[in-house]
């Protein structure tokens, strides 16, 4: 699974893809994530990748040029071009579940920034737009992530145990129920008693039970 990310700080991004989970999972060969420069594509002296709107209007917004250019020497044969921005489809749990058992996976993901892209670029390059949610970042960084981890650790062998997946939020219409360790009681706040009683069977229902439906 290749993830090609394009945006005009890739220091952002390298800095989270070499923590944690996504860290392993790249050492490990589960993804490969290619981080670019978008000025890279550009070919004037300033590296412009930003220009005024027609009509008027406040901000800058990201030229079409750079873009094409970046996609056309990174885009295979099935490759997703994926595009980040408010207006699209708000990210959900099954969407990456699914991303996660594509092997072939290969998506380049433009991370935007100022007022967003020219809508040329939404209409002729992109094949998935997608948001993280109804509100408005700075730029298309973290969303990018949003998404790479969250396909990331769901690819099978990427997290040590896969059982902590099953009873996650969102799998099954449901949220996880609550969690606690040790010490069993701190500040006068104790750890239900069923917790501690080592009756598998009871602790499963009282989980059960406290898993809330969405
Ligand atoms: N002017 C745009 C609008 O009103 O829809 C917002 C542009 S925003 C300041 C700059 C960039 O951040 C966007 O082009 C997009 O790449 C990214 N971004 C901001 N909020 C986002 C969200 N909720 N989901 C995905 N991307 C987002």
């Amino acid at each position: 699974m290749t993830f090609d990310i394009i945006t005009i700080f890739p220091n952002v991004v390298e800095e989270y893809i070499n923590t944690g989970i996504v860290s392993n999972a790249l050492k490990k060969g589960f993804v490969e994530i290619n981080v670019h420069d978008l000025r890279k594509w550009t070919d004037d002296k300033h590296k412009t990748v930003d220009d005024t709107p027609y009509g008027g209007g406040p901000g800058m917004i990201m030229k079409v040029e750079p873009i094409y250019k970046a996609i056309q020497e990174l885009k295979k044969e099935n490759t997703i071009v994926a595009i980040t921005t408010p207006k699209g489809k708000i990210l959900e749990q099954k969407e990456l579940s699914d991303f996660s058992e594509q092997k072939d996976l290969h998506m380049i993901i433009l991370c935007g920034r100022y007022e967003g892209f020219d809508q040329r670029i939404h209409d002729h390059l992109v094949d998935y737009e997608f948001s993280i949610g109804k509100y408005v970042l700075s730029g298309g960084e973290l969303p990018a992530l949003v998404l790479i981890d969250g396909i990331t650790r769901l690819i099978p062998g990427v997290l040590g145990n896969i059982e902590s997946l099953n009873d996650e939020s969102f799998t099954d219409g449901k949220l996880e129920y609550p969690q606690y360790t040790k010490p069993e009681e701190f500040n006068g706040w104790k750890v239900p008693e069923i917790l501690l009683s080592g009756d598998h069977k009871k602790i499963e229902k009282y989980r059960q039970k406290r898993q809330k439906m969405i």
